[in-house]
């Protein structure tokens, strides 16, 4: 993979959402047709040969990219949402961030016990929000879970791989020091 075309490509905003954030901005990675096509070719070739059923994308960044593998993969989508979003009934879970609060919903009927699942976000920070949706998904009990993030951030005073703990099968397409 091409990881110095990605990382050319993403932008850093300091200081959002708050002070002392360094917000990875991967919008200017999806607006680039040759980034994406770098980033899926690269997911392609990590799940094609897993058996993946179901991708589940966090909302709202994890969209993007999980609806394009999905549809390689020959794999539904199922959207991990924000309270309140998604119409039918849910399960939900709440969890801490690296700036707040949150809680993420999936449908109650979105995964069998039949399926192979994928989660993709877009970046790892705390591993809240990932933790969230990973237990999520083994409510339903699948066959097995598999996790991808395209970008790992692994700054001072941030331990998402340690947070994800070392039983989960995860992969990133990028880390990021700084
Ligand atoms: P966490 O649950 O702390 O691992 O945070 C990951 C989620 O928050 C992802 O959905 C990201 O989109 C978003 N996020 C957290 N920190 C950042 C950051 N520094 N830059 C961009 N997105 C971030």
């Amino acid at each position: 993979m091409n990881e110095k075309l990605l990382l050319e490509n993403l932008r850093n905003i300091p200081d959002f959402p708050k002070p002392g954030i360094q917000f990875k901005d991967v919008s200017t990675l999806f607006k680039n047709p040759a980034c994406n096509e770098e980033m899926l070719n690269e997911l392609v070739r990590l799940y094609q040969d897993k058996g993946i059923t179901k991708v589940v994308g966090i909302e709202s960044r994890g969209f993007i990219m999980g609806a394009m593998l999905a549809a390689k993969l020959g794999a539904g989508f199922v959207l991990c949402r924000k309270p309140g979003k998604l119409p039918g009934t849910t399960i939900k879970a709440s969890y801490a961030k690296e700036y707040g609060l949150d809680s993420i919903e999936i449908h109650s009927d979105a995964i069998t016990s039949d399926d192979v699942v994928l989660i993709h976000d877009d970046l790892l920070a705390t591993g809240g929000s990932m933790n969230a949706a990973y237990d999520l998904v083994q409510l339903f009990h699948p066959k097995d879970v598999f996790i991808n993030f395209i970008i790992e951030l692994r700054i001072e005073g941030l331990k998402g791989r340690e947070a994800l703990g070392e039983d989960k099968k995860v992969t990133s397409l990028l880390t990021i020091t700084e």
